[in-house]
């Protein structure tokens, strides 16, 4: 089957990936660079102690409650744009208990061998950086760690193992936070991936097994015949023949998908990041600080922070302000964080939002031989291998590991 994979990020890649080992004839086409877009400068976490979906009861009134706070680590942007205020309108409807607990479920189902799913890209030559330092998540208050823990009975279930701490057994499991933080849990499984050395080395793979990557190659539009896409047209005007489409575009798939006449809303949830090299402290976790919403991943060489969801963006600029409140939190959680030098240029990056905050993986129903792969807000490294696998099934008829009910919720179809 000749297969097209629109997006050559980690999601695109992993989704290349498992359907030319299932024998596809695979090319993977991208505007840019392979990994260049949300994700490269992301928190390198292998995050699934943080699986919990982003509309979240009060979310969006804490948002709102923010919007005159320049550093705050949630914003949105006033806009009257009408998708964008129909996306935040219809987020809001997700941001309940009920909803929450679905979501939490659906990703803890998603990412649940993504260790296991890691371990076997390396056992088939895919060379990458990644490191087993679990994560702790760091609270300064008492009531943010009580409002943290009221879903880790899902993870419990989930048989996720965590440690609660409190006072100076923080410091305990790691020495170099301040005084500041009280409490933490710590995730011990958690992973951490360097994800420039994960999207190259599965281009290196995909061309060992035959696939054709292409860059600077930009899908613009489709050539359709009744229900069936027949070929992919390029900006350039180069059709390119296909049995079947995999739109993997991160926040631009909505806009291809529309192209189809298929309305799927995915947003922009801009994030930024920091990475100081040589590393300013040595650490022996990876950690977020739950307060700052900052996330400190320590790789080689290199210490990265990451934080910030700003709605309503529509351009990767980096907001110096935001970036500032990234820094001083650092400041403020390490004692001995200093003046560090080899900051880098500050990243920032489009993280795919869709208002349920669950991704979007499935088949058309306008199309017979469409799909996407798309939609993993916070959650894409994490979920890239699984969601995969997931799409592959669903592409070739494979006995899906997720149940029909599980399904529905990540079905394209369902907005
Ligand atoms: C600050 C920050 C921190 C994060 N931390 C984590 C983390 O620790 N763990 C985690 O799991 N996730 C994290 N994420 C989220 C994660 O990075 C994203 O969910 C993930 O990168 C999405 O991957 P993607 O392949 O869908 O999109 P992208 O990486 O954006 O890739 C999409 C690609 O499609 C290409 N494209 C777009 N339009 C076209 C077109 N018309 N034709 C051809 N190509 C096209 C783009 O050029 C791009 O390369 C973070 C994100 C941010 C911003």
């Amino acid at each position: 089957m000749k297969t097209v994979v629109i997006g050559g990020g980690v999601v695109g890649l992993a989704s290349a990936y498992e359907l030319a080992v299932a024998g596809c004839d695979v090319t993977v086409l991208e505007a840019g660079q392979c990994g260049a877009g949300a994700s490269h400068g992301n928190a390198a976490k292998v995050a699934l102690a943080e699986s919990t979906p982003v509309p979240a009861p009060g979310v969006l009134l804490q948002g709102i409650k923010w919007m005159l706070r320049p550093d705050s680590p949630l914003s949105i942007r006033p806009s009257v744009a009408p998708g964008y205020l129909k996306f935040l309108l219809r987020m809001a409807t997700h941001c309940n208990a009920r909803d929450f607990a679905a979501g939490l479920d659906l990703h803890l189902h998603l990412g649940s061998d993504a260790n296991e799913l890691f371990d076997e890209y390396q056992r088939q030559g895919i060379d990458f950086e990644m490191h087993d330092r679990g994560v702790l998540l760091a609270f300064e208050t008492k009531e943010r760690f009580d409002e943290h823990s009221a879903s880790l009975a899902a993870f419990e279930s989930a048989g996720h193992v965590f440690e609660r701490l409190h006072g100076d057994a923080v410091r305990t499991a790691e020495p170099a936070l301040s005084e500041r933080i009280r409490h933490g849990l710590f995730f011990p499984a958690d992973r951490q991936i360097e994800p420039d050395s994960l999207t190259r080395a599965l281009v290196g793979k995909l061309q060992e097994l035959g696939a054709t990557v292409r860059e600077g190659v930009s899908v613009n539009s489709f050539v359709r015949s009744g229900d069936t896409v027949t070929a992919v047209v390029t900006s350039d005007a180069e059709v390119i023949t296909a049995d079947a489409v995999v739109v993997a575009a991160g926040v631009p798939t909505s806009g291809l998908l529309a192209k189809l006449g298929q309305k799927v809303p995915i947003y922009s949830g801009k994030g930024y990041s920091i990475d100081y090299s040589p590393a300013p402290i040595e650490l022996r976790t990876s950690l977020t600080l739950e307060d700052a919403r900052v996330a400190v991943t320590p790789l080689n060489g290199t210490l990265r922070l990451a934080g910030t969801m700003e709605f309503g963006s529509r351009d990767d600029n980096v907001n110096g302000v935001r970036v500032e409140a990234i820094r001083r939190s650092a400041r403020e959680a390490f004692h001995s964080w200093g003046e560090p030098v080899g900051e880098k240029a500050p990243w920032a990056g489009s993280r795919p939002m869709t208002p349920d905050g669950l991704p979007v993986i499935g088949r058309l129903d306008i199309a017979k031989n469409a799909y996407v792969n798309s939609g993993h807000s916070m959650l894409g490294l994490t979920l890239a291998p699984g969601s995969a696998k997931v799409l592959a099934d669903v592409m070739l008829d494979r006995r899906p590991s997720l149940s029909p009910e599980l399904l529905a919720r990540i079905s394209p179809n369902r907005f």
